[in-house]
C-alpha cells in the first residue's frame, strides 16, 4: 500500500527526514531504511528465518537493533520495496494497514511468559489500535507489568508498570507518580489517556514528557512506580539466551546462522541491543557478545559514513578498536547530532569536517578537548594501535 509523500519524496513511498516505519521509510546514505515493530516484539523461527531472507534479497542484509525495541532493514532499493513490504506482510512482520502498522508504536518488557500481565494487556492493546486517536510519529506507550520495572529509561510516553504497592499503575511521562489500574482495565486506560493527550493539545508538544497539562482526575494518582531492574545482559536466561549486538547492527546472514547454531524457537527484540534467543543454548558466535562484559557493548556508534549523509568520519571501525582500552561508555558520533547516545559519555568522539574532536564527560557535539583527530591519532592517544 503506497502512503503520502511530501514534495521532496521520489518516491510515492519514500518520506525523507522522518521517523522511519515500513510503510514509511527514510532514505539514507545507504539506501532506504524499512522499520519494523513485530508484534510483541517476537518473530517466530520461521520469522525471523523469513526476514533474514528478505533483508539480503531486496537489502543490503544490514539490520539495526532500535532503542525502543524495534529493528530495521538497510540498504533497500526502491525498486525492491514493494516486494519486500509484501513479503514482511506475508510474514506478519508488518500490518497491511499503513495506518494500523503506524500505531502499533508499543515497546513491552521482552521477557514476559505467555499468560502473564505483560502479554495480556499487549495483546488487549493491539486488539483496539483502531480505536486510538491519530498522534504524533514519536508518541509510543510501554507495557512493563513483571514485577519490577526495566523500561523505566527506554523512551515512551504512556506507561503499565509495576507500582511500588505491587498494583499495576498507569503513568505519563514526565509525571513520578501514576494511578492504580487493574489488567483488564490497563489497555483500555492507555487508550483513554492517549485521547486526553490529544484533546487537551499534546499534539502540539509532541511528546508527553513536554504535555505540561493537568491530567485528568482519573489519570492522576500518587503511587510510584516500584525499584526497577537492570536491562536484560547477555548470558544464560531462564527463557534461552541473549546475544549482545555491537552497536545494535547485525547482518541477516549471521543471525541466520546463529538460530541454525543456538536452535533457537523465536527470537525477542530488546531496546537494549541484545538479542533474547527463547530456547537456546548460549553458545559462541561471530558478531555477537554472550558476556555482559564485552567491551562492544560499552560503546555507542552510529552508522556513520557511508551510510548517514550527515557523517563525515567512519565510525564504527574506530569505535571497535579504542573501546577496549576504554574505562567507561565510548561514543563515537558521526556528527554533533549524536543520534547513537543522547546522554554524556566518558569519552565521546565528534566528527567533524572528515576528522575527529575529542571530548570527555559530554555529548556529541560539544566543545572538543582536541579537535581535528585522525583515527590514527586517537588511537595512539588511548594506547590501542
Ligand atoms: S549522528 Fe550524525 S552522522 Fe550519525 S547517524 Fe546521526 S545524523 Fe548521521
Amino acid at each position: 500500500m503506497p502512503v503520502s509523500g511530501t514534495t521532496r519524496c521520489a518516491s510515492p513511498f519514500v518520506v525523507r527526514g522522518w521517523c522511519p516505519s515500513a510503510w514509511r521509510p527514510l532514505e539514507s546514505g545507504d539506501g532506504l531504511i524499512v522499520r519494523l515493530r513485530p508484534p510483541l516484539a517476537r518473530l517466530t523461527r520461521a520469522q525471523a528465518l523469513g526476514l533474514c531472507e528478505l533483508a539480503l534479497g531486496h537489502g543490503s542484509g544490514t539490520l539495526d537493533l532500535t532503542s525502543r525495541g524495534n529493528l530495521q532493514l538497510r540498504g533497500v532499493r526502491e525498486t525492491t520495496l514493494r516486494p519486500l513490504l509484501e513479503g514482511l506482510v506475508a510474514l506478519g512482520l508488518v500490518d497491511g494497514d499503513a495506518e494500523r502498522e503506524a500505531r502499533r508504536n508499543l515497546t513491552l518488557a521482552p521477557d514476559w511468559s505467555e499468560g502473564d500481565e505483560t502479554e495480556g494487556i499487549a495483546r488487549a492493546f493491539m486488539d483496539r489500535l483502531d480505536r486510538l486517536p491519530p498522534l504524533p510519529g514519536k508518541v509510543g506507550f510501554a507495557i512493563d507489568a513483571g514485577s519490577q520495572p526495566v523500561l523505566g529509561l527506554v523512551p515512551a510516553d504512556f506507561r503499565i508498570e509495576r507500582g511500588e504497592t505491587g498494583a499495576l499503575i498507569l503513568r505519563a511521562e514526565g509525571r513520578e507518580t501514576g494511578v492504580p489500574v487493574d489488567m483488564d482495565g490497563a489497555a483500555e486506560a492507555l487508550i483513554d489517556l492517549a485521547h486526553w493527550f490529544v484533546d487537551s493539545g499534546g499534539a502540539g508538544s509532541g511528546r508527553m514528557v513536554r504535555h505540561h497539562a493537568e491530567l485528568p482526575a482519573w489519570a492522576q494518582g500518587a503511587v510510584r512506580p516500584a525499584a526497577p531492574r537492570g536491562p536484560l545482559a547477555p548470558g544464560l536466561h531462564p527463557l534461552g539466551a541473549a546475544f549482545g549486538v555491537a552497536f545494535g547492527s547485525l547482518h541477516a546472514e549471521a543471525l541466520a546462522e546463529l538460530l541454525d547454531k543456538t536452535e533457537a524457537r523465536a527470537v525477542r527484540l530488546t531496546p537494549w541491543r541484545v538479542l533474547l534467543l527463547e530456547n537456546a543454548a548460549l553458545v559462541p558466535a561471530v558478531g555477537f557478545a554472550t558476556e555482559a562484559s564485552d567491551p562492544s557493548l560499552r560503546a555507542d556508534a552510529c552508522p556513520g559514513m557511508p551510510a548517514c549523509p550527515q557523517a563525515s568520519v567512519e565510525t564504527r571501525p574506530v569505535a571497535e578498536r579504542l573501546a577496549p582500552h576504554v574505562a567507561g561508555r565510548l561514543h563515537v558520533s558521526g556528527c554533533a547530532k549524536g543520534c547513537a547516545r543522547s546522554l554524556p559519555a566518558a569519552v565521546t568522539l565528534t566528527g567533524r569536517g572528515g576528522t575527529f574532536d575529542l571530548s570527555f564527560e559530554t555529548r556529541a557535539g560539544a566543545p572538543p578537548v582536541i579537535a581535528g583527530l585522525q583515527p590514527h591519532q586517537i588511537l595512539t592517544h588511548f594506547g590501542a594501535d
